[in-house]
């Protein structure tokens, strides 16, 4: 398939930033986790990076994951590294490079839950239902964490990592749309067409990794408010003609906005 076939822009949104008032908010009930591609989405992807000597982090992606942990995110990375296969570096040196990222996020207060990466190269080794755009890692990571998939969230740079997410429930972001000429506008969300799945139309387009930890930062608000909704109206709901039922509802909306 032509990369030109994935397809064209087809919606926009601004998102803006919101100061953060929640200090310790409590971890996520519904038990999803932010899995993050490696190479391209955290750090700079120079090709088979397998050094702390040659991790670059792309602009604010500490910050943002502190952002997301902070607001009750779990982190879990899943990582094509078929340089493994490929015998350019080994596991050992892998796990070394995991720590010393983990040694350098823990300055920011951010602990990865999990490193899952898929050695294999299917011309070298086969193939295998761990290298994204199979599930397998997802998969693992949910058997081992106890992840709930359906309220998880992929971020990555390629169309694979929203394939591997999607395909097991997950919603997805992307950095890069490949084959596409897109902009990037700060602080804005686009949709872009998205033709490699049965019935998924659409994925939404981040410019960088603080959108997309915003956007679902957003979502959790819209969430927080929609169940609100349905629980009042379970009961019998708030009385609109009640001044002392809109100054709740208007309060308690106020403090969803200021939480993430
Ligand atoms: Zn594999």
């Amino acid at each position: 398939m032509s990369r030109k076939t994935w397809g064209s822009v087809i919606f926009e949104t601004t998102i803006r930033p919101r100061p953060t008032k929640a200090a310790n908010p409590p971890p996520m009930r519904h038990g999803g986790v932010v899995f993050l591609d490696r190479d391209g989405t955290m750090n700079r992807n120079d090709g088979y990076v397998h050094t702390w000597d040659a991790w670059v982090w792309l602009p604010g992606v500490p910050e943002a994951l502190a952002r997301l942990q902070r607001h009750g995110w779990r982190l879990v990375v899943v990582s094509n590294q078929s340089g493994i296969a490929r015998g350019y570096f080994d596991e050992k040196a892998l796990h070394d490079l995991e720590a010393a990222v983990d040694a350098d996020l823990a300055r920011h207060g951010v602990r990865i839950a999990g490193w899952y990466h898929c050695p294999h190269l299917p011309e070298i080794t086969g193939p295998c239902t761990c290298r994204k755009p199979e599930p397998g890692m997802l998969r693992q990571a949910a058997r081992d964490l106890g992840i709930n998939l359906r309220a998880s969230w992929v971020i990555g740079d390629k169309y694979l990592d929203a394939q591997a997410g999607i395909k097991v429930g997950c919603r997805a972001i992307i950095l890069e749309p490949e084959g596409l000429d897109v902009p990037r506008y700060p602080d804005t969300m686009q949709y872009v067409k998205f033709r490699g799945m049965r019935g998924v139309s659409r994925v939404p387009y981040a410019p960088d990794m603080a959108t997309a930890c915003e956007w679902i930062l957003q979502d959790d608000v819209r969430k927080a408010r929609h169940e609100r909704f349905i629980r009042r109206g379970r009961r019998g709901g708030p009385d609109a003609r009640n001044p002392k039922d809109a100054q709740d509802a208007r309060a308690q909306d106020a403090k969803d906005e200021n939480a993430p």
